[in-house]
C-alpha cells in the first residue's frame, strides 16, 4: 500500500509553506482528516493496519489515541480490530483521560495515531495511561513521518524520536516531509511567502 499516493489522492497531502505546531517549517503538510472523511476509505486503510498488527501477535483490550488528531484513525482501527476503543485530550496543554473512561490494572493498550512526527503526543497519552496502572503494548500509525522507527524499516529511529524503544511502531507506510528551523527556512529566505499555519484558513 503506498500511503503517500493515497495521501495526494485524497488531497490531504497540501503543498506550499507551512508552520508546523512544533514551530518548524515544511512545504508539504499531511491533513490526515481530508483522507478520513470517506469512512470507506477510512475502514480501508484501519483493515489493512489491523492485518499487520494482527501478525505480530499482541495482547490488546483496547486502542487509545490522543485526542484531536488520532480521533478518526483510532476509532477505525478499533473497529476493524473489535477492540474497545478511549481516547486522551488536551486540558490547558495537559493530556488527560476524561470522558468517564476508566483503566484496568494491567490492560493491554495500544496507542494510535494519525500520523507519527516524534511520537510527541502519542508518549503523552502513554505516559498518563501507564500512570492509572494500563501496559502499552505498541503504537500504531497511518503514515510515520521518518524520524521514528517502523516494524518495517531497517534503519533504526532518529535521535528526535520520542517513543519506547522496546515497543513496535505499525504504520502503513512512511510520508518522509523535510522540516526546516524558522530562521533556517529555505522558503523564508527566498522571500515572498510567509508559512500559514495548517488549519488556520482554508487548510
Ligand atoms: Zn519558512
Amino acid at each position: 500500500m503506498d500511503i503517500e499516493a493515497i495521501y495526494k489522492s485524497h488531497e490531504a497531502l497540501l503543498e506550499g509553506h507551512f508552520l508546523l505546531s512544533s514551530g518548524y517549517h515544511s512545504s508539504r503538510y499531511l491533513q490526515s482528516a481530508k483522507l478520513l472523511e470517506s469512512p470507506k476509505v477510512a475502514k480501508t486503510l484501519t483493515d489493512e493496519l489491523s492485518t499487520k498488527i494482527t501478525q505480530a501477535n499482541l495482547n490488546i483490550d483496547t486502542i487509545c489515541s490522543p485526542a484531536i488528531g488520532g480521533l478518526i484513525a483510532g476509532f477505525s482501527l478499533a473497529t476493524s480490530m473489535e477492540k474497545r476503543y478511549i481516547f486522551t485530550e488536551r486540558v490547558s496543554l495537559n493530556m488527560q483521560l476524561r470522558r468517564g473512561f476508566d483503566i484496568k490494572q494491567g490492560e493491554n493498550i495500544l496507542i494510535c495515531e494519525d500520523i507519527i512526527t516524534t511520537g510527541g503526543s502519542a508518549m503523552e497519552c502513554a505516559v498518563v495511561l501507564e500512570s492509572m496502572g494500563a501496559n502499552i503494548v505498541g503504537f500504531a500509525c497511518l503514515a510515520n513521518r521518518g524520524f521514528c522507527k517502523t516494524t518495517q524499516d531497517s534503519t533504526a529511529s532518529k535521535p528526535n524520536c520520542t517513543l519506547y524503544s522496546h515497543l513496535p511502531l505499525f504504520a502503513l507506510g512512511n510520508i518522509r516531509i523535510d522540516m526546516h528551523e524558522a530562521d533556517n527556512c529555505p522558503m523564508c529566505k527566498d522571500g515572498g511567502t510567509q508559512a500559514i499555519k495548517p488549519g488556520s484558513r482554508a487548510n
